[in-house]
């Protein structure tokens, strides 16, 4: 791992006022895991004042799970980036295949979410740009293609400035919360071809981004997966409800 790493938790709809607590425990307790990596962590919308009162550590952002692509209004539900911001949010999930699968996301909604964020003034924020194929794309070997398909829908039109402020996360839709992680010489090879692919077309913005592995990471795989080249930090959903094991997590990424 070249890049500084980053830990991303992502809570999904789980979570608590007493988990975030805690979770702000274990993280006091070791803080020294702090001072080498960045955590990110994305509760659900409302768990947000409660992190923003427990963060306390220049390396413990907050993140949002998703954001609306408008920027107020009639839009029951939805969360805009001025909300979201002002609840202390920098970084924002865009494109998670929940989202994808459940939600009915495309790729047009997708891209106007990345182009939402790139273009919000009032702060900056990071995207983290969720791609990955599912286990039939897989199977019918068109990984490859389906990542490449989505980073070039997402991305299209982001300058090598604005990929400054994105981070891409690879998630194999059939290693997420399934228990069937990808080796780590299955993620790598992903993991390089979307560092080629960002480094062609951002340059050297592109072999200085942040791509994460998301599926299945746990404190027993993380170390194997970390020490991959081109994988900078993990994107966890299960194992991040666990503050030990977040915190093992967290270490294995130093
Ligand atoms: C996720 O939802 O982004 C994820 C990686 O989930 P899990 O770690 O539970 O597979």
């Amino acid at each position: 791992m070249q890049r500084q790493p980053l830990v991303i938790a992502n809570w999904k709809m789980n979570g608590s006022r007493s988990l975030v607590e805690k979770m702000t425990v274990e993280l006091r307790e070791h803080d020294e895991v702090l001072d080498r990596i960045s955590v990110v962590i994305c509760p659900p919308a409302v768990l947000l004042p409660a992190w923003q009162d427990a963060v306390f550590y220049d390396h413990v952002h907050l993140g949002a799970q998703d954001i609306s692509e408008h920027a107020s209004g009639a839009h029951t539900g939805e969360h805009s980036l001025s909300l979201l911001t002002e609840a202390g949010v920098d970084y924002v999930l865009i494109g998670h295949s929940e989202r994808r699968q459940y939600y009915g996301e495309d790729e047009e909604r997708i891209r106007a979410k990345v182009q939402a964020a790139l273009s919000f003034n009032e702060k900056p924020v990071t995207v983290v740009l969720c791609v990955g194929e599912t286990a039939s794309q897989r199977q019918q070997e068109q990984t490859y293609a389906v990542v490449e398909q989505q980073l070039q829908s997402a991305l299209d039109g982001v300058s090598e400035q604005q990929s400054k402020q994105i981070v891409i996360a690879y998630e194999p839709v059939w290693a997420i919360g399934t228990g069937q992680t990808a080796s780590p010489e299955l993620a790598q090879q992903v993991h390089g071809f979307i560092r080629q692919w960002l480094t062609k077309k951002f340059r050297v913005s592109g072999s200085r981004m942040h791509i994460l592995y998301g599926g299945s990471l746990k404190a027993d795989n993380a170390e194997a997966l970390f020490a991959e080249a081109d994988i900078d930090g993990g994107l966890i959903g299960g194992a991040s409800l666990d503050p030990e094991e977040f915190l093992a997590i967290c270490s294995a990424a130093q």
